[in-house]
């Protein structure tokens, strides 16, 4: 039925009047995914992590696999269908601060380099709030780029480096 699968990464670094934290909003997000986005397979923990960019709020971020119909172009609209149900405004500055951010990570078919769409998420690789999240629900799902699993991605991030002298 649904023949599709996503990883998503969620972010929030702002309360919602009505449904109150971050890590609430990425909770509500995913409950209104289903029937319309598609059926949520597995949600991670939510983590609290720094923010990027001007905000200075500090984000709740999560990951979760979605079982969905849409072929990637017609999943980002409808993620961003979700974001707006959510009170996000696009004021057009990246990384400022919001109520939701849905991005693809990867999905079941490969890779899309589209304009508006680049699967696998092309930052993906060096954030651990994606990888963190990511890697307790989908450990074995393959980077088709890189060929590694998204645990060893994390692996990779978080493993311990020589003090640089
Ligand atoms: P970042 O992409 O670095 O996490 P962001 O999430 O803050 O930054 P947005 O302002 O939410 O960036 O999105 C900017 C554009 O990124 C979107 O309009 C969308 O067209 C594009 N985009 C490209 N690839 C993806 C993807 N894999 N998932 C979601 N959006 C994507
Ligand atoms: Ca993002
Ligand atoms: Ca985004």
């Amino acid at each position: 039925m649904n023949p599709h699968l996503y990883l998503l990464a969620l972010g929030s670094n702002q309360r919602h009047p009505q449904f109150g934290r971050p890590r609430d909003v990425l909770e509500v997000a995913l409950d209104l995914m289903a029937p319309d986005v598609g059926e949520v397979l597995a949600r991670s923990p939510v983590i609290t992590s720094a923010p990027v960019g001007p905000s200075q709020r500090q984000y709740a971020n999560g990951a979760a696999v979605v079982a969905s119909k849409w072929a990637p172009c017609d999943m980002l609209v409808a993620l961003q269908a979700v974001e707006q149900a959510m009170g996000r405004k696009r004021m057009g500055q990246r990384w400022r601060s919001r109520t939701l951010d849905l991005d693809i990570i990867l999905w079941s078919g490969g890779i899309v380099a589209e304009q508006d769409l680049q699967i696998p998420h092309p930052r993906f690789r060096e954030r651990t709030f994606v990888l963190g999240p990511a890697a307790a629900i989908a450990p074995d799902w393959r980077d088709p780029v890189t060929g590694l699993t998204v645990k060893q991605l994390h692996a990779r991030l978080t493993r311990k480096r020589p003090v640089p002298r």
